[in-house]
């Protein structure tokens, strides 16, 4: 037996301890082996595949909803796997408060899903970063967590120093859309260097008012992006209450 099978071979034994040492449970239900079980996955509400481009809140036809018409967006696109809801909501704050490298990878995967179903042909991935302060309090940045396996999914460069967090944006409990846009604005610098003439991919964990999607990349674009588009596990879904999920059988 060569040194790399025997190598491979501990690897997995030590995996396999870890596994059962440590294995992961349903964050829907407690069941133990997986993050989500089937049935658990079987409830979560996927964002549908003809929702706005820009902001994902559900139309029926494809490209700009009537909120985003008038609108100017610095992005090409916007997709998330499913809405801020349930098992993903928990999933979320499992990779934000619980320093597992795992659950970054397994969200990596369902991203993964997502992108194969864009048409976006992507050069760099690049993390929505988090300022300092906060990093040092939570010890890594969630986004980063999802980026980096999502990069080596899609063989993909990652660079999770293109696009940097100047300021720390405060809270955007409460403010409308406007608002939360002049607090987000100049939060972040990208280096040109990284990013000229790129069409970057922007990942984050949850997508709120679009605020910080938009900060980015009209920064990413001033730096010389050649096109801007954005990823997120989750979308909060400001309509909730009014979207009607049986439409997805009249479109
Ligand atoms: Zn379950
Ligand atoms: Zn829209």
């Amino acid at each position: 037996m060569s040194l790399r099978e025997l190598r491979v071979i501990s690897q997995d034994v030590a995996r396999t301890a870890l596994d059962w040492l440590f294995p992961p449970t349903c964050l829907g239900c407690g069941e133990e082996g997986v993050f989500i079980c089937p049935e658990c996955f079987s409830k979560i509400k996927l964002v549908p595949r003809d929702v706005c481009n820009f902001c994902g809140d559900y139309v029926s036809k494809k490209g700009k909803c009537p909120n985003c018409y008038d609108k100017k967006l610095p992005y090409a696109g916007f997709r998330a796997f499913a809405y801020y809801d349930g098992v993903v909501r928990k999933a979320i704050h499992h990779l934000k408060y619980q320093n597992d490298l795992t659950i970054g990878r397994y969200l990596a995967g369902l991203l993964q899903l997502v992108y194969q179903r864009t048409d976006w042909d992507v050069e760099l991935i690049v993390p929505i970063p988090i300022g300092e302060q906060k990093k040092q309090e939570r010890g890594y940045n969630q986004a980063e967590r999802l980026a980096k396996p999502l990069s080596d999914l899609l063989n993909i460069p990652l660079s999770c120093d293109a696009l940097v967090r100047i300021n720390e944006i405060s809270s955007q409990v409460g403010l409308n859309h406007e608002e939360r846009r002049e607090n987000v604005r100049q939060a972040f610098i990208a280096k040109a260097l990284q990013v000229k003439g790129k069409r970057v991919l922007v990942v984050d964990d949850v997508f709120t008012s679009g605020a910080t999607m938009e900060a980015a990349a009209a920064e990413l674009m001033g730096a010389g992006a050649a096109k801007v588009y954005c990823l997120t596990v989750a979308k909060v879904n400001h309509l909730q209450d009014s979207i009607d999920f049986s439409l997805t059988n009249n479109v």
